[in-house]
């Protein structure tokens, strides 16, 4: 097996570098952000809408693609 050049984002990697975790429906484009709460350690960000079902609240689509949400500097 060869490393993976790109290696997913773990809930435990995301704690240290991230604020939280962006939920994006593909249908509407509505984004929610939610914390690491009831995630486990291992899991991966990308991967978490495989192992639970997320319903976009704003038109009901299950199309979630889940991101780490980094740090960004506002704008004041
Ligand atoms: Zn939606």
């Amino acid at each position: 097996m060869q490393p993976q050049k790109y290696e997913p984002v773990t809930i435990t990697w995301a704690k240290d570098h991230c604020t939280g975790i962006e939920i994006h429906c593909m249908k509407c484009a509505y984004m929610e952000i939610v914390g690491f709460d009831g995630y486990g350690d291992s899991e991966t960000i990308p991967d978490l809408p495989k192992s639970r079902t997320y319903r976009c609240p704003r038109c009901g689509s299950t199309e979630i693609q889940t991101r780490p949400r980094y740090p960004q500097a506002q704008g004041t």
